[in-house]
């Protein structure tokens, strides 16, 4: 089975959520119960919380991610984060692209493009989102304007540095709203982005891909989204906010 040719990836996305002192808190409460986990942990944390996170997370199988990354080294960007500071930091994963940051913050395909390629060449894994409007899924159009987003996020990365990119396909309509995509909707999404991978980078490139689900999921739903073929983790905001919750789906992903 094609699955098991990629390894299986189970990210919270904590969003503007957790205080450092929070932070530990729920990471000391997470780690025991994913100690055994088959599958990669990760914790995607806001940024003051970064340097605590690793801490924490020393000599555990939880690696840290952060939720965003600028594409240029250094410079006047106020707000903004390098790849160099995350990596100095000890951040192994970045979400980029995320339905929140596209929506509020006028994040474009071609941002997104920017900030892979920088977070690519730094040595860092990528975790780029793409995904559909409800309108967008109501008019018919889901499969072409996730191809734009996957062509566009990816343009001009290499299959080299493919190897370090994991797509999480988020149907906007399903984020925070107890919306869950079917498990038929969802691999039925995800064996399309595989398709268009295999189109960009050949099948053997696609097929190691890993390909999550993110939008809703949760310890009740978590098993059989996680069963379909394609679908090979979860990019999880709320349920990963709640230890039990999280390893839940953590434990899903290894069944
Ligand atoms: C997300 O933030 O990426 C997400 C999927 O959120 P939720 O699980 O809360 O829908």
């Amino acid at each position: 089975m094609n699955k098991t040719l990629r390894k299986a990836v189970i990210a919270g996305n904590w969003k503007m959520n957790k205080t450092p002192s929070e932070a530990k808190e729920l990471l000391t409460q997470i780690a025991p119960l994913v100690k055994d986990a088959q599958c990669e942990v990760v914790a995607c944390v806001p940024y003051v919380d970064l340097a605590v996170a690793v801490e924490a997370c020393k000599g555990t199988n939880i690696k840290i991610g952060a939720e965003n990354a600028h594409w240029e080294e250094k410079g006047a960007f106020t707000g903004e984060i390098s790849t160099g500071m995350l990596k100095e930091a000890g951040v192994e994963y970045v979400v980029l692209g995320h339905s929140e940051r596209r929506q509020y913050f006028g994040e474009t395909d071609e941002t997104v493009n920017k900030r892979t390629k920088a977070v690519l060449k730094a040595g860092l894994k990528a975790i780029v989102c793409v995904g559909e409007l409800l309108w967008e899924r109501e008019c018919g159009i889901t499969e072409e304007v996730v191809a734009r987003q996957i062509k566009l996020d990816l343009f001009d990365v290499s299959a080299e540095e493919l190897k370090n990119v994991i797509i999480a396909y988020e149907p906007v309509w399903a984020i925070g709203t107890g919306k869950t995509a079917t498990a038929y909707q969802a691999e039925e999404v995800c064996s399309f982005i595989r398709a268009v991978l295999a189109k960009l980078y050949g099948k053997e490139a696609a097929d190691g891909v890993t390909i999550q689900y993110g939008g809703s999921m949760n310890d009740a739903n978590a098993a059989e989204l996680l069963s379909k073929e394609d679908v090979d983790g979860g990019l999880i905001g709320g349920a990963s906010l709640v230890a039990e919750k999280f390893a839940a789906i953590v434990a899903a992903a290894n069944a």
